[in-house]
């Protein structure tokens, strides 16, 4: 009796049990019918010296999360296209490990990693048409003939360079050639995505037209993809999260907000913003008598109230002020600037200030004043960075 009055109350509970577990089984089918597998990248102290003695990479550790875009930004010759060929399996690292998902694959040959790779110059084949170019990424393809030229016409399409496919490379533009380098990475629709420089032989216009064609791209097959760029601004608008690279070695990986907002040393903070972020050496001082911390430029007869969360000391710093966070005040008894130019960008402009041995940018929205005027400034303090001039590191003087 206990039994069946059990029985029964389970009933219900079991039925639910097996609708879940029904309806997991069909989630499961949905995602192997309609999404690829997209594996995390990771690296573990990834360091590479050339024969030659060059040390590229130092000991690297980065992570790409699954169908991410992140992008790999550093200045010309700090190691980009380096680590993206030892991704792809062109070179091979001095030290380190690489993992897609958890399998080590620093020793598997490049065409069984299931990646491509579009590279600078788009490395097309100048006497092959553009179709014959993107039906060579599918050589090694199991599909049938008909096939591979069906997926062909389909990426060209999708692409805009359907009534290309008969022309050859050097009869199309640069644009299109981009393009063209594109549709063979999507013929074959490998897991993961390495983009070295793809924008930067494209005109200014074309390059943003491109730049939101990538983020569409990006956002509708969600391949984990890595980035590799020298632009700041590309970096921030593309990546979903941004890894900066300096000679060989991660400055700081994070979100495009986290980088501009929170720079972890100098060189992050003047890497990303234009104008690029004003630094000022000087010192926290207190006026005599007086609780107030005060901000006492080094280069210049500048002296700014600190905010009453700043305590006084006698500390050697540099102030990191973006040119936004700048604020020019007329007819100001002190601080005072001579404007020596102004570029007029429209929305807003920039003026170039100084005094003394200090110069300075500010940028905010157009108002009448003319070079050779004198203003004060002010100070938005919620938004300043310090360094430590010892280190270049930064430092918090504000408990967050
Ligand atoms: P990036 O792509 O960021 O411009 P690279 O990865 O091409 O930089 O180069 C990183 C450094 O390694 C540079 O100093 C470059 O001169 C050097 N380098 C690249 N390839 C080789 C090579 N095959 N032999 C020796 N040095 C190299
Ligand atoms: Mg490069």
């Amino acid at each position: 009796m206990a039994c069946f009055h059990n029985d029964l109350s389970n009933g219900p509970e079991i039925r639910d049990k097996r609708i879940a577990w029904l309806l997991s089984i069909l989630y499961d089918l949905d995602c192997l019918l309609h999404h690829s597998y997209m594996p995390k990248i990771r690296t573990q102290s990834i360091s590479k010296t050339f024969p030659d003695g060059t040390q590229a990479l130092h000991s690297v550790n980065l992570e790409i999360h699954d169908g991410e875009l992140l992008a790999l930004v550093g200045p010309s010759g700090c190691g980009k296209t380096t680590l993206l060929r030892i991704f792809a399996g062109l070179d091979t690292a001095t030290e380190g490990e690489i993992f897609f998902d958890e399998s080590e694959i620093s020793k598997l040959p490049p065409d069984q990693r299931d990646l491509g790779m579009v590279f600078q110059n788009y490395a097309l084949f100048p006497h092959l048409t553009v179709f014959k170019n993107i039906l060579l990424s599918l050589e090694k393809s199991n599909l049938s003939k008909i096939d591979k030229e069906e997926q062909v016409q389909k990426v060209a399409h999708s692409l805009g360079l359907a009534d290309l496919l008969m022309r050859k490379p050097s009869e199309i533009s640069g644009g299109q050639r981009q393009r063209v380098a594109l549709a063979r990475l999507l013929a074959r629709n490998p897991s993961i995505h390495l983009l070295d420089e793809p924008l930067s032989n494209l005109d200014a216009n074309l390059r943003l037209e491109m730049r939101q064609e990538l983020a569409e791209l990006h956002q509708k097959h969600q391949k984990t993809t890595l980035f590799v760029t020298h632009d700041q601004v590309e970096a921030m608008t593309l990546g979903q999260r941004i890894c900066l690279l300096n000679q060989g070695s991660v400055e700081q990986m994070g979100t495009p907000q986290e980088l501009y907002d929170s720079p972890k040393n100098l060189f992050v903070a003047e890497f990303f913003g234009m104008p690029s972020i004003n630094l000022i050496h000087g010192s926290i001082e207190s006026k005599s008598n007086e609780e107030q911390a005060i901000f006492n430029s080094r280069d210049a007869n500048l002296s700014l109230p600190l905010p009453p969360e700043i305590q006084p000391s006698t500390q050697k710093v540099i102030l990191g002020i973006r040119s936004e966070s700048i604020f020019l005040i007329e007819h100001s008894p002190k601080n005072l600037f001579l404007i020596h130019r102004i570029e007029y960008l429209g929305d807003s402009q920039v003026s170039y200030l100084d005094a003394d041995e200090l110069e300075i940018t500010c940028k905010q929205p157009s108002f009448d004043i003319n070079p050779a005027d004198k203003v004060g400034i002010k100070v938005n303090w919620n938004h300043v960075h310090w360094f430590d001039p010892a280190n270049g590191q930064r430092i918090q003087l504000i408990e967050s």
